[in-house]
């Protein structure tokens, strides 16, 4: 999918945020700055996350966000590896039956589950990025096939 602009990114992060249910897990892949905490907003608006309570995981590993369902918003960028992301509380909250974005998902071997919707954004402009998204697991492919334009 290509998104032309930050406004077109936030729009598939709103209509994704509109089919997630409990238990999906999502993990965005991307370089700083390639629109993974852009599009997450979009994703909470469209899950209906009061505007003030989205905010870029900046300090803590993972947000809690009460929306139609509630959703967990995690960034990995500073975790080193896996024992200490079991530290966080991350896969008990990950199991705790809400969705869960990811944000750097491929920094941590292991983190992943074995059945979700991996989002790898690149940009190909200032302000354009392309987004690849790959299904794994039955659900997810529902999720991805609902999701395409
Ligand atoms: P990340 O979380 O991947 O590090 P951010 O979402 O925090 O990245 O920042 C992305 C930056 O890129 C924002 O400043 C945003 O305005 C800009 N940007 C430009 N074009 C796009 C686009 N098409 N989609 C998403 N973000 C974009
Ligand atoms: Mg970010």
């Amino acid at each position: 999918m290509q998104a032309a602009s930050p406004e077109e990114t936030h729009r598939l992060g709103v209509r994704l945020g509109g089919l997630l249910q409990p238990g999906d897990f999502v993990g965005l892949i991307g370089d700083l700055g390639a629109g993974k905490t852009h599009l997450v907003r979009g994703v909470a608006e469209g899950a209906q996350v009061p505007h003030s309570e989205v905010a870029s995981p900046t300090f803590a590993i993972v947000y809690p966000y009460s929306g139609r369902i509630p959703l967990y918003h995690a960034d990995l960028y500073r975790i080193a590896d896996e024992d200490e992301l079991y530290a966080t509380g991350f896969f008990d909250l990950v199991g705790s039956g809400g969705a869960v974005l990811v944000e750097w998902l491929d920094r941590v071997p292991g983190a992943a589950p074995r059945e979700y919707l991996r989002i790898t954004l690149r940009p190909t402009a200032e302000d354009a990025r392309e987004l690849q998204a790959e299904a794994f697991g039955a659900r997810s492919e529902a999720l991805l096939a609902a999701w395409l334009p």
